[in-house]
């Protein structure tokens, strides 16, 4: 522990090294990896995420468009849309931006893109072969969690790990990853009981919830790990845009107990997308080797 407490676990200097790693792959396949991210409506928050994730994947020379459809378009438009990018040999990815507008059935959305191409491993498919330990294409959030445990040195096998939340996309996937790695899992949500006696016993504690300052100092073990998934706004007159964003944790007074902890910003939600990439290599690998073989078949 340094002398302000925990080590600051740095998402961002991680993210960038698996960056590079990428990008040195990217460069050997013979057609660069291409994503289509699907944006539905103009919520600016989801806009900032897409164009962040297209700078990401063009820095590492993928190829990235973006659909756009208005927030009133129709369910059949959206799933045609996905249809033509299924065909599309050049797009290996396909990301449709969450949340979409209510008039949507986002279940029906994401059974749509192919499995091979769901590069969020949302489709049905995708969590059933997480669930077997068989998934190539595992959700981001959860997978860039793990990778920063992992590039930290942090043991897993053994470890008591103990998530806050419950979700599809980030607490239920990683409840499976870090269970395939040995360590015993304790989920809680909102109708646990008892919240702060259960991660009092995290060796790792995460949390994925969305409320600032939940996870407080009390609540944590001396030299626990603590990830904070959490983003949240806060209204902040002192800076400019009139608001800051911070994780569910209470960082300055869970870092002094805790051995090692992620800051939001620059934590997790960089390796969201450094394993958005991830994906889309891993997508664009598998379906130009199928490719390949079945050229190979066919000229026999
Ligand atoms: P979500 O779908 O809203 O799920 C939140 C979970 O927290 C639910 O399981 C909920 O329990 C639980 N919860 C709510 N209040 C609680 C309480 N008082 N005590 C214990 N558990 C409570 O959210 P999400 O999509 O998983 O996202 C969680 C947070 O992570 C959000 O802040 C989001 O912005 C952030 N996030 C960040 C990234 C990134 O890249 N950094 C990516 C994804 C999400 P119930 O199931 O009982 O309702």
């Amino acid at each position: 522990m340094s002398a302000g407490g925990g080590t600051i676990i740095d998402g961002k200097a991680i993210a960038e090294r698996c960056k590079e790693r990428i990008r040195a792959q990217v460069a050997q396949l013979p057609m660069p990896p291409g994503i289509t991210v699907v944006l539905v409506g103009d919520d600016p928050a989801s806009k900032v995420y897409v164009s962040m994730k297209e700078v990401g994947c063009r820095d590492v020379g993928m190829r990235s468009e973006q659909v756009t459809l208005p927030k009133d378009v129709s369910q059949e438009r959206l799933l045609a849309t996905i249809d033509r990018l299924n065909e599309d040999p050049e797009v290996h990815a396909i990301l449709v931006q969450l949340p979409l507008p209510g008039h949507i059935d986002e279940g029906a959305v994401l059974e749509r893109v192919r499995p091979e191409k769901d590069v969020d491993g949302f489709h049905p498919c995708n969590v059933g072969l997480l669930q077997l330990g068989k998934a190539t294409l595992v959700p981001c959030t959860p997978k860039g969690v793990v990778r920063l445990l992992e590039e930290s040195g942090v043991a897993i096998a053994g470890a008591h790990a103990v998530i806050v939340g419950r979700s599809n996309i980030v607490g239920k996937p990683l409840a499976q990853l870090l269970l395939q790695r040995d360590a015993t899992v304790t989920v809680c949500h909102s109708r646990t009981k008892g919240l702060a006696a259960l991660t009092r016993q995290a060796d790792i504690l995460v949390a994925a919830v969305g409320r600032p300052g939940l996870i407080t100092a009390e609540m944590v073990k001396d030299g626990a790990v603590v990830i904070d998934v959490g983003v949240n706004r806060v209204e902040d007159a002192h800076e400019k845009r009139g608001y800051r964003l911070c994780g569910d944790v209470d960082f300055a007074r869970v870092r002094e107990k805790a051995r090692a902890i992620t800051p939001v910003p620059g934590g997790v939600g960089p390796m969201t997308i450094a394993m958005l990439m991830e994906n889309t290599l891993l997508a664009a690998q598998a379906q130009q080797q199928a490719r390949g073989r079945a050229q190979r078949g066919g000229a026999r």
